[in-house]
C-alpha cells in the first residue's frame, strides 16, 4: 500500500523503506496507482520534509523515480544526473537528504540503455559531457570479462549493460569511499545503500541484492 507522508519516518526500518520501493515498482508495473491527494500533500508538506528513500538516478526522462515506484510529495529525495553518476555535489545531497532528513535508504540506480554510460563507452566528448563520463570510465578500465573484446563499444549491447552495473557498482564504493556521514551512518546501522537498474523495456527495478550494505 501506498505510505503516507504522515506516517512516523523515523520509526521506519531501511529494510522497510526498501520493501516500499519495490511494492511501489510492483504496482507500476501492473499499471496500477494508489489514491494520491496531492493537493492535500501540498499543504501536509509545505513546512518540512520527510523522504524515506535518497534515490540517485539518472536524468534520463525515461525513469522518473516518483512514478516508477509510484510515490508522491515529500516521499523520495531525488538526485538526478546523466549516468547516475556520485559527483561531489551529489555525495552532499546524500549526505543531506539522510542526515538532515531522515531519509533510511540511499539506492544508486541506473537504467538499461543508458545514454550516458554509451557515451563513455565510446568516449563521447562535447562541452562538459566530458565531465560525466570521466566518473564512469573507471568501470570501463575494470571491465576484463566480456566475452567479445572486439567491441567494447556503444555498439555491443551486452558490454553497455554490463558497464552499467559495474558503474552502478562503483558509484555506490564512490560514496562510500568519499562520504564520512555516509559510511558513518552506515556502520551505525541507521541507513542502507543498495544499487539497483531500471529495466527501460518492463518497467521493473532489478535491485542487486549483493550491494544491499546495512
Ligand atoms: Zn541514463
Amino acid at each position: 500500500m501506498y505510505k503516507h507522508p504522515l506516517i512516523d519516518r523515523d520509526k521506519m526500518t531501511p529494510k522497510e523503506a526498501l520493501d516500499i520501493l519495490v511494492e511501489g515498482n510492483q504496482r507500476f508495473l501492473n499499471n496500477y496507482q494508489s489514491d494520491k491527494d496531492f493537493q492535500s500533500l501540498v499543504q501536509i508538506t509545505k513546512d518540512k520534509q520527510h523522504p524515506f528513500a535518497s534515490i540517485l538516478s539518472c536524468s534520463d526522462s525515461r525513469a522518473p523515480t516518483e512514478l516508477l515506484f509510484d510515490q508522491a510529495l515529500g516521499d523520495i529525495f531525488s538526485v538526478r544526473l546523466a549516468g547516475n553518476i556520485a559527483s561531489d555535489k551529489a555525495i552532499g545531497s546524500l549526505e543531506f537528504s539522510t542526515k538532515y532528513l531522515g531519509a533510511k535508504l540511499i539506492v544508486v540506480m541506473g537504467h538499461t540503455g543508458c545514454g550516458a554510460v554509451k557515451a563513455a563507452c565510446d568516449d563521447f566528448r562535447d562541452g562538459h559531457i566530458g565531465e560525466i563520463i570521466n566518473f564512469i570510465k573507471p568501470s570501463i578500465r575494470h571491465e576484463t570479462t566480456v566475452v567479445n573484446k572486439a567491441d567494447r563499444s556503444s555498439k555491443n549491447a551486452d558490454f553497455v549493460e554490463k558497464i552499467n552495473e559495474l558503474n552502478v557498482r562503483h558509484q555506490i564504493d564512490t560514496i562510500i569511499r568519499q562520504s564520512d556521514i555516509v559510511d558513518e551512518m552506515l556502520k551505525e546501522k541507521q541507513i542502507a545503500i543498495v544499487g539497483g537498474i531500471y529495466d527501460l523495456a518492463t518497467g521493473k527495478v532489478n535491485f542487486l541484492e549483493d550491494t544491499y550494505i546495512g
